[in-house]
C-alpha cells in the first residue's frame, strides 16, 4: 500500500481522519465480525487506500464505498482493480440523504474504519434515519466504544448510548491498538458491532423518545424530576406521578435510567400529549 500511495504522491490529511489499516488478519477479522457473506450488500464510509474495501469486495455480494478525498481516486483505481462488485462514490457521506442512498441499496449493512472526526454523527445518522440498514460494524476510538456500550449509571452512559440501545444490540467485538494504523493515532481503538436485527425496543413516538433522552441528560447535576419539569413543562406533581408509576426513586438522575425505562417514560409523556 505504501508504494501505491507514494507513487501517486498521496499525503495523509489529518482533517479527514486518515488513519489507514494494512494488517490483513485484522481486516479479515473485521469483515468476519460483521458477518458479511456473498448475500450481503455493504456500505463502507471512507475507502482510504482500499485495504478494507478489497477484503469486503472478496467476501460480500456488492460493496458501495464513499470517499471524501478525491486525491485517492488514482490510488483506488489501482488497489481496487478487478473488484467488479465494488463502486466508489467520491462524496462527503455526512451530506448524503440516507433515504435516497437506501433506495439504490435495498437491505445492507455498514462496515467501516470510520474517520474519527465524524464517528458519532455518522453512527447517529443510521440510528435515527435508516430504514433498510441491518447494522453497523465500525472501528471507533476506544473512548467512543465505551460510550456506545455503557451501562446506565456509569459516567460513559449518555444520550448516544440510549439512542443506539433503542435500535439494537451493541457490543465491542475487538480492541485494536493504535500501532495497527498508519499514521499512528494518539489513542487505541475498538471495533463495535451494532445489530439492528436483535435487541432494541419500540416506542410510541421516536420524536418523543429523542426529546425524553435529551431531557434526561440535559443537566446531569439536576434530578430527572427537575429536568422533566423544565423540558416538558410539567408541574412537580405531574413529573413525580409519572416517575412514581415507573418506580423511579425520588431524586433519581436521568443517567440512572436504563434505555427501556427511558422508553416507557417517553411513551407516558407521549400519551399525555407532550
Ligand atoms: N478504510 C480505510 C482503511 O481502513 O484503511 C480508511 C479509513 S480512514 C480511518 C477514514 C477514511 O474516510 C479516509 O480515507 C477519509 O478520507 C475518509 N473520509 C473522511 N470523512 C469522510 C466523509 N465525510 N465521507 C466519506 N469519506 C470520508
Amino acid at each position: 500500500m505504501e508504494e501505491v500511495l507514494k507513487r501517486n504522491n498521496f499525503t495523509f490529511k489529518k482533517r479527514y481522519g486518515q488513519n489507514f489499516l494494512t494488517d490483513s488478519n485484522l481486516l479479515g477479522a473485521i469483515v468476519s465480525d460483521a458477518g458479511v457473506d456473498k448475500s450481503t450488500t455493504v456500505l463502507e464510509i471512507g475507502a482510504g487506500a482500499g485495504a478494507l474495501t478489497r477484503v469486503l469486495s472478496a467476501r460480500a455480494g456488492r460493496v458501495i464505498s464513499y470517499e471524501i478525498d478525491k486525491t485517492l481516486r488514482p490510488v483506488l483505481a489501482e488497489t481496487l482493480s478487478g473488484c467488479e462488485n465494488t463502486e466508489v462514490v467520491f462524496r462527503d457521506f455526512a451530506r448524503e440523504d440516507l433515504r435516497e442512498t437506501e433506495r439504490t441499496l435495498g437491505g445492507y449493512c455498514v462496515v467501516a474504519n470510520l474517520p474519527y472526526y465524524v464517528t458519532t454523527p455518522i453512527v447517529m445518522k443510521f440510528v435515527e434515519e435508516s430504514a433498510l440498514c441491518t447494522g453497523l460494524t465500525v472501528m471507533v476510538q476506544e473512548e467512543v466504544a465505551r460510550r456506545f456500550t455503557a451501562e446506565a449509571g456509569t459516567s460513559d452512559y449518555g444520550a448516544v448510548t440510549a439512542a443506539i440501545a433503542r435500535r439494537g444490540n451493541c457490543r465491542v467485538t475487538r480492541s485494536v491498538p493504535k500501532t495497527m494504523f498508519t499514521p499512528r493515532p494518539n489513542v487505541d481503538s475498538a471495533v463495535v458491532r451494532i445489530d439492528f436485527t436483535a435487541g432494541g425496543f419500540s416506542v410510541l413516538s421516536e420524536k418523543t423518545y429523542r426529546e425524553t433522552v435529551r431531557c434526561a441528560f440535559l443537566n446531569r447535576r439536576k434530578t430527572l424530576e427537575n429536568n422533566l419539569m423544565s423540558g416538558f413543562s410539567l408541574s412537580r406533581e405531574e413529573a413525580r406521578a409519572i416517575l412514581g408509576e415507573l418506580s423511579v426513586k425520588e431524586g433519581a438522575r436521568g443517567e440512572t435510567l436504563p434505555p427501556q425505562t427511558l422508553g416507557a417514560l417517553s411513551d407516558r409523556l407521549f400519551l399525555l400529549g407532550k
